[in-house]
Order: C-alpha cells, then structure tokens, then sequence
C-alpha cells in the first residue's frame, strides 16, 4: 500500500505550484512550526528573534501573499485556477496548519480591500501585493467575549447584538468594544476586517464591515494567547475605546447592504471552503506520519504494520483521509467558480475535514504507542492542532445548524 494519486490530470503549472508550495512547506514551514510550538510564552513566538518573520518574509518573497487579489493591483488571481488553489492549501496544511492558518488570514483585508472600488481600498490591496517584507498584516476580526456561536448563527434579536459597536459622528465612526483573544494575527495584525455593530436593535444582523489600520487613536490590543494547539498562531484581543475610525473605512455601512449582498452565506462558504482544505492537507500529513512509522517500527519480530490491527487501523485512515481530500477538492472547484457559492458544502467538508484530521492524528498517537505523546515525533502537535480546528472559524455544531438553513 502506497499513497497513490488519483488527480492524474494536473497541467504542468499546477504541479508546479504544488512542487513549490510543498519545498516551502518541507524546508521553511515544518521546522518552524515545531519551534515555534516548543516556546513556552505566546509572546515569544512573535518576539523580534521569532523564526516567524522568516516564514512570512518567504511566503511573501514567494508571490503567495497576492494569489487572492487582480493582476490590476500587483495580484496573482488570474494565474490562480481553482485546482492551483487547492494544492497550495493543502500543501501549507499539510506542513504546518497554525502557520497556514496566520498568512491566510494575514491576506483578508487585503483581499476584501481590493473588492471595493474606492481608491483608499484599491491603494490598500496594491501596498500589499507590493510589500515583500512582511511589513502590513492582516487579521479578522469578528468574535467577542461574549459572542461566539452567535456570529455564525445570527438572529434579529436585539437583546443579542454584538458589542463592539459604531456610531457615526461626522465624518468618523465612534467605536467602543472588544473583539476576543481568538482573533488570530491579533496582536501583530497592522489591518482588519472588523464586523461591527450599527443597528443594536437588529441584534446579530445589524451588522457593517470595516476594513480598518489598527494604528489609529484608541484602539488597542490584548496579550498573545496562550492554549492547546495551533501555537505558532499569534492570537489576541482587540480593544476600542472611543477609537475613531474615517468614514471611508466603514466599506458595507448598512446592515441591508450586508445582507443583500448575502455576505452571512458568502463568509460561511468562503472560510469554511479554505478551513476544509488546508485541514485535508493535515489529515494526510498524520497518515503519512504514521504510515511511515509502522513500517520502521519492530514488535514481535516484524515491522508493525504487518500486524493485522494496525494494517486495517492504516487503511480505515486511508479510506478516511481520501474521502475528506475529494469531497473538499469538489467542494472548493466548484465553489471557486459559483456565486453564490455552497455554504453547505463548504461547512460539510471543512467539518469533515477537520473530524477526520483529528481522528486520523489521534489514531497516529495510538500507531506510534507511547513515542507518539513525545515531542520527538509531530503526530501529538498534529493532534493539538486539528483538535482546535473543530472550534476554530466558528464550531464545527454551531457551524452545521447555520449552513442548515442554506440546504
Ligand atoms: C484556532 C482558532 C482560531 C480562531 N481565529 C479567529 C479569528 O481569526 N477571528 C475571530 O474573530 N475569531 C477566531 N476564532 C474564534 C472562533 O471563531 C470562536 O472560538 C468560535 O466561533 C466559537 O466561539 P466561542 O469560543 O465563544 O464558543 P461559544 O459560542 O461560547 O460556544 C460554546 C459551546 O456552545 C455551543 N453553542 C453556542 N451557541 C449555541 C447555540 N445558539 N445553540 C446551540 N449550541 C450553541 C457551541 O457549539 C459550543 O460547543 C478562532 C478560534 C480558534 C480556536
């Protein structure tokens, strides 16, 4: 039994695109995800020494930062096709998910900027694709402290809005609130798409976007968070006091035009797409783990793997890994080509990917035995990550009862 696979069809460049997304993985995001896991102080994994910068000054040196936005302002999106897409995911997810996880989002505001016709938006999305060193970052930012599943399941009850919320005075948006520690880049993002709060009487849909620098007058930030999995992803609250955001910031001002632009279905469908995707990548990476392992490893005289227990365990985790890899590559080729696209089988396939990640890195712990709760393998940091990926961008329950209503 081998890995064999059964995409045949890829053109040169998209193997290409693998073939070098894979040698970044292997040679820069691996290695520096295992360090950056070991630190003991979330603040460090940012601090100036951090290898973190290196791997964000590569991604960038690489071009990978601008596959998102038109060649118009300095982007990739037209070399990009869906299928290029989707190697490139899987790849980094395969390589490190906490790193994954941190370019992506660090792309958003920017991505979303180059959406919007205005010239402060378009000039916002040309600095990035222009910006090699890692210098503008970017984060989302939508939880709050006391508003989890309430953002992916809604609701028009106005004794639950969000908190952070904007008042226009003038030509600027008062805002005063806190977005939670969960916001991932939260502490190191320059830029953010922020979901805010205009209508409190329309509870969790009276909602506008902002995409917004975090260097103005009060805003401010949280400690890097320190949890479970994911580690080499900087985390961390952020904080509105009376912080004064221009007008021209505030890019969907009207919660009608939020949901007339479908934009609960477009986010559910858009995020949970990538989260699918780079999650396959990281079920496949445990299986490789521990299918290499059970050939090297001797008991009772033979390699495990010729044991019957852990040759069906291997091909039951084949057969899993396989199943989240295709309904996720359908999924994203064709989502990438629809509008609207399907939020229910984007939320189907990242909960799929993310229940089989886990259950595939856990199974790899039990195929390594007691050498698998060590640091010296990757299978318990694969195991940490893809535990938080079944809560990250919205849990995976909470998730499925919202793109329920999409059916
Ligand atoms: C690794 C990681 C990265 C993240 N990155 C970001 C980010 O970049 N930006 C950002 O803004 N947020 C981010 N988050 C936050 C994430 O989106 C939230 O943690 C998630 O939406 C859940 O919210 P909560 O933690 O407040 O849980 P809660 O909403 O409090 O949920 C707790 C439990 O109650 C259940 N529950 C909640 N509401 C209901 C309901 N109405 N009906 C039935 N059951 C319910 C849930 O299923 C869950 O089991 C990230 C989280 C993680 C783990």
């Amino acid at each position: 039994m081998s890995y064999r696979e059964i995409d045949v069809d890829l053109s040169e460049d998209q193997k290409a695109m693998r073939d070098m997304v894979r040698k970044f993985g292997a040679e820069v995001m691996r290695p520096a995800g295992i360090e950056l896991d070991k630190l003991h102080d979330p603040a460090d994994v940012v601090s100036d020494r951090s290898v973190y910068w290196e791997v964000l000054k590569k991604y960038r040196e690489l071009g990978l930062h601008r596959t998102d936005i038109p060649k118009g302002l300095g982007g990739l999106q037209e070399d990009m096709d869906p299928m290029s897409r989707v190697l490139m995911g899987e790849e980094m997810g395969y390589a490190d998910a906490g790193l994954t996880i941190s370019l992506g989002v660090s792309n958003m505001p920017f991505a979303m900027a180059a959406l919007f016709p205005d010239p402060l938006m378009q000039d916002l999305a040309r600095k990035y694709c222009e910006d090699r060193e890692g210098k503008m970052i970017g984060c989302w930012a939508i939880t709050e402290p006391d508003h989890g599943g309430d953002w992916s399941l809604g609701g028009d009850d106005p004794k639950c809005a969000p908190s952070v919320r904007a008042v226009l005075k003038g030509d600027e948006y008062i805002v005063n609130g806190e977005k939670s520690s969960w916001v991932s880049n939260g502490t190191i993002a320059t830029h953010a798409v922020v979901h805010v709060c205009l209508d409190p009487s329309k509870g969790m849909v009276g909602t506008g976007l902002s995409i917004m620098p975090l260097d103005l007058p009060g805003i401010s930030r949280g400690k890097p968070l320190d949890k479970m999995g994911q580690r080499p992803l900087n985390q961390g609250a952020i904080i509105f006091e009376d912080a004064r955001i221009p007008k021209e910031y505030m890019v969907i001002p009207d919660p009608a035009i939020m949901e007339g632009l479908g934009m609960g279905e477009q986010i559910l469908a858009g995020a949970n797409g990538g989260m699918a995707v780079v999650f396959a990548g990281l079920a496949k990476a445990a299986f490789d783990e521990a299918f290499r392992y059970s050939k090297e490893r001797i008991q009772g005289g033979v390699p495990i793997f010729e044991h019957q227990n852990i040759k069906l365990k291997l091909f039951k985790l084949f057969t899993m890994v396989e199943a989240a890899r295709a309904a996720t590559r359908r999924m994203a080729l064709y989502n990438s080509v629809t509008q609207p696209p399907s939020a229910p089988h984007a939320v189907a396939c990242k909960c799929l990917s993310t229940e089989t990640a886990t259950y595939v890195a856990s199974e790899a712990i039990q195929i390594f035995g007691g050498y698998g709760l060590t640091r010296e393998y990757p299978v318990e940091k694969m195991f940490r990550d893809a535990r938080a990926a079944m809560i990250e961008d919205g849990v995976n329950e909470t998730l499925s009862l919202a793109a329920a209503e999409f059916l």
